[in-house]
């Protein structure tokens, strides 16, 4: 979709691992119009259900550092001992033809990204039912051995420390709702008079 009336959106959607995060961003790509999920760079082994290019570009570090170099990333993060990048000609690009682009990334990166585009970024924090249900979810985890699990459990209270950083927060105790929830924010920031470059013209008429 090109649009030439709006600018659109970066949506950064974060979250501890295990809140629903990766579900919601699935739900918005599929089934919302006019949006796009960015794909990150990391240093981290792909896992067995990923796809690269789909789910990440899988480099190792120091392809990594030739791209942070380069200037290719509008953000970049450690997290878990990995390195983790958005590409910027992408999702600038994207949101100069009026795509809105999901960023699911971590609150390291969310600064990063606001002070590159302050006016285009809506920032939203996706939070587990309660603390136990996280345990219950990250534990159940067939890939998560106890050290890695404590692990997740401590990134998982860190992350949600900088909730306050975010212009939303969405408690998911129910996918669907917590779903709309998201969908009910994109679809209020589009309608903002400042995405609207469009709007100009119509005004115009109406003087
Ligand atoms: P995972 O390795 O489990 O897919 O992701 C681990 C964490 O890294 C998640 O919280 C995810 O949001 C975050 N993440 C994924 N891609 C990026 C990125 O490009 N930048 C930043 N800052 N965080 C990312």
């Amino acid at each position: 979709m090109i649009n030439d009336d709006r600018k659109g959106l970066v949506l950064v959607i974060s979250s501890p691992s295990g809140a629903g995060k990766t579900t919601i961003c699935k739900k918005l790509i599929n089934e919302v119009q006019g949006v796009k999920l960015s794909i990150s760079v990391t240093t981290r082994k792909k896992r067995n259900n990923e796809i690269d290019g789909k789910d990440y570009f899988f480099k190792n570090s120091i392809e990594f550092s030739k791209m942070s170099k380069n200037n290719e990333f509008l953000e970049t993060a450690n997290v878990f001992g990995f390195s983790y990048g958005t590409l910027k000609k992408q999702v600038l690009s994207d949101i100069q033809k009026g795509m809105d682009v999901i960023l699911d990334i971590d609150w390291q990166g969310t600064r990063q990204i606001e002070k590159h585009i302050p006016n285009d970024i809506v920032k939203v924090f996706i939070l587990p039912p309660s603390i136990n249900e996280l345990e219950n979810r990250l534990g159940k985890r067939a890939s998560e051995d106890k050290e890695n699990f404590k692990k997740r459990m401590s990134e998982a209270r860190k992350e949600i420390s900088h909730y306050d950083e975010y212009d939303f927060v969405v408690i998911n105790d129910d996918i669907e709702q917590a779903f709309n929830s998201v969908k009910t924010i994109l679809f209020s920031e589009r309608l903002k008079r400042s995405r609207n470059f469009g709007l100009e013209k119509i005004i115009k008429n109406y003087l």
